[in-house]
């Protein structure tokens, strides 16, 4: 039996942005740390280490 969960966190394999799910605003929200926010490398196409087929927005739906 597998019970599916939606992710509330990811974090980027390539540059180790971290994020979590702001169920107020529905997006990705970068995780601070010491007043200092992960948001890792601007330039990166982030890697999520979930699994990429989930997505919150169901776009066209
Ligand atoms: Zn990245």
């Amino acid at each position: 039996m597998t019970t599916i969960v939606p992710p509330r966190e990811r974090e980027c394999e390539r540059c180790g942005r971290t994020d979590t799910w702001d169920d107020d605003s529905g997006t990705w929200t970068v995780v601070e740390e010491n007043g200092e926010r992960l948001t890792g490398d601007p330039y990166c196409l982030h890697e999520w280490d979930i699994n990429g087929a989930y997505n919150p927005l169901e776009e066209g739906a």
